[in-house]
């Protein structure tokens, strides 16, 4: 199994945790997702730990749930378009992601690549989704509270760079950070109105499409 240190109960699902992931896949499938590599880990990691234990029975649901502080844990459709958008055209090797949150997204990266950087302006968010990486036994993830518009440059550039909270505009910094051959993909717009980009960091420079509209928290400024 790829997450070897993963809590056995189903804590209130109703059925297997495994049964309600099975479900959940066949959904993702029938809405479009096509990467097998995605699939797999998303049918492997127990959702369910990643929220407060009273919404556990709707952790497969395939919906955004609250995580407090105002956030959310995003679909799991998005997780898995954004997943497969960023590693469709090459794996890549070190991937930043900008909002932390729950800690979902970052842990299904972490179980396709080699190093993961995630990034979380709100110190509580982070430190129950480090709790979470322990638990699972990730450790191929380096964490910092801090305001991730500013990406992490320190560490960058990044094969790619995934941004889960909608800005205004793409981020000078983090396309500053994307390497040659890279792909960012983010958000982008106002509520309502939001976009999911894609950036491929080319030999002309930044070429960018729209995969078709989201809806997903505000990219704040600062840290909370
Ligand atoms: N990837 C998350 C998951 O799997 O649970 C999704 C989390 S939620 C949709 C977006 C997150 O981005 C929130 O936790 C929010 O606090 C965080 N966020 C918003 N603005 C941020 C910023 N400037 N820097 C870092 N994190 C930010």
């Amino acid at each position: 199994p790829l997450f070897s240190r993963q809590d056995p109960s189903s804590r209130g699902l109703g059925m297997t945790s495994q049964r309600a992931r099975d479900r959940l896949v066949d959904r993702l499938v029938a809405e479009g997702i096509r990467d097998r590599r995605v699939l797999d880990v998303m049918r492997q990691l127990p959702r369910h730990l990643f929220i407060d234990e009273a919404l556990a029975s709707r952790a497969y649901e395939d919906t955004a749930l609250p995580i407090g502080q105002g956030q959310t844990i995003s679909q799991p459709w998005v997780v898995a378009r954004m997943t497969e958008a960023l590693i469709e055209t090459k794996l890549p090797r070190r991937v930043l992601e900008v909002g932390t949150g729950s800690g979902y997204q970052c842990a299904v990266l972490a179980a396709l690549v080699e190093q993961v950087h995630t990034v979380e302006r709100i110190d509580e968010l982070l430190r129950n989704a480090r709790r979470r990486f322990r638990k699972l036994g990730l450790s191929n993830i380096r964490s910092k509270h801090d305001d991730g518009r500013l990406g992490w440059p320190e560490e960058g550039p990044f094969d790619a760079i995934i941004v889960t909270a909608a800005g205004a505009a793409l981020e000078p910094a983090l396309l500053a950070q994307l390497a040659k051959d890279g792909c960012l993909v983010a958000p982008v717009g106002p509520s309502g109105r939001q976009g999911l980009l894609r950036v491929r960091h080319g030999d002309d420079g930044f070429v960018s499409e729209n995969l078709g509209a989201v809806s997903f928290v505000p990219l704040l400024g600062g840290v909370g």
